[in-house]
């Protein structure tokens, strides 16, 4: 990947209908980096956008040459999208990911460039307050993060951190060898591992646009998440069953004493049904925890391609 003008770093963007934000987005980062003095280029992912996204992309990559982008084949998602752009980085050092609504300031990124130059491999932007976003909305991330420290054993993540960040060049060479299907990206940048440092800053409200999350796209992502991160709900099956079969242990032994020393009074129906429907209700739980294990399994064994990309406009020289 690297030739003779590739930039030192690379800020890739993945955008879906960002069509409202982009050109500003552009304009804060030239901006942001312009004393940064190193060469960078932009990488503008365009993942199936139904607005006019690709077209001010192909703007801006017209009228500035740090400007590259990658036009997806049809929408990937934003994990998919953030490793194809991942992938076209030319940056010979290190890549900074950002979103495209100008929720992570771009006025962060020396910042986290500075925590490089000190020597950490990853940079990660933790932030401090979330604003314009609804209590439930925050509640549950914050619910979400800590269950995930709680079953994240050896690999942690850290807490109140997105996809913004920078990555070293050895960090990101060791992100694109795992090229699973089902990519919770905070997990896989905790899993490569590297010296790591947290720079706070305050997320803005979107600058404009909708956000593409609803709360069952974040069930899905917070599923998605655990599935990829670990096994452990595998393993809630086998203590629930082991429970289930010692308390009915002791429910036989006192039900054979009972019958011994005062005789057998009808056992009531209800009790039963009670039971049988909560035993039903777990099994078929647990079989679903398997299929979504299961499924994942089946998309990884397909080994499909992550994406396809509609074109690829590299950016044309070192700023
Ligand atoms: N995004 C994307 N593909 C998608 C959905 C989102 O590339 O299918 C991009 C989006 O344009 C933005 C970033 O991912 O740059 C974060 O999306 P969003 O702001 O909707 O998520 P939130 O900030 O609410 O987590
Ligand atoms: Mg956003």
């Amino acid at each position: 990947m690297t030739s003779p003008d590739a930039p030192a770093l690379s800020i890739v963007v993945p955008a879906y209908n960002e069509q409202e934000v982009l050109p500003e987005f552009h304009r804060r980062l030239a901006s942001a980096l312009a004393d940064l003095g190193l060469a960078w280029e932009v990488v503008y992912v365009n993942d199936g956008s139904r607005d006019t996204t690709l077209e001010v992309m192909l703007g801006l990559q017209a009228a500035d040459p740090r400007v590259a982008v990658v036009n997806l084949s049809r929408n990937f998602g934003k994990e998919i999208a953030l490793t194809a752009g991942l992938d076209h980085a030319r940056g010979t050092d290190a890549v900074v990911v950002i979103d495209a609504d100008l929720q992570d300031p771009p006025e962060v990124i020396p910042e986290l460039v500075a925590g490089w130059q000190e020597g950490f491999d990853v940079v990660y932007a933790r932030r401090n307050t979330r604003e314009g976003e609804t209590w439930l909305k925050k509640a549950t991330a914050h619910a979400f993060y800590r269950f995930m420290q709680r079953i994240g054993g050896k690999v942690q993540l850290p807490p109140d951190t997105g996809d913004f960040r920078l990555l070293s060049r050895r960090a990101l060479d060791a992100l694109l060898k795992l090229r699973e299907q089902h990519r919770f990206m905070k997990g896989l940048f905790a899993w490569i591992g590297f010296p790591a440092k947290a720079v706070r800053y305050d997320r803005a409200p979107r600058a404009a646009g909708t956000t593409k999350w609803n709360y069952w796209k974040l069930w899905n992502f917070s599923l998605e998440g655990i599935t990829s991160f670990t096994v452990a709900p595998l393993k809630v099956a086998t203590y629930f069953g082991l429970l289930t079969a010692i308390g009915a242990v002791i429910y036989l032994a006192q039900l054979v004493v009972r019958t011994v020393f005062f005789g057998n009074p009808v056992a009531g129906y209800p009790s039963l049904l009670a039971v049988v429907l909560f035993l039903g209700g777990v099994q078929m739980m647990m079989l679903g925890i398997i299929g979504e294990y299961l499924g994942r399994i089946f998309n990884e064994t397909k080994q499909r391609p992550l994406y396809f990309t509609e074109r690829y406009l590299p950016s044309r020289q070192a700023s």
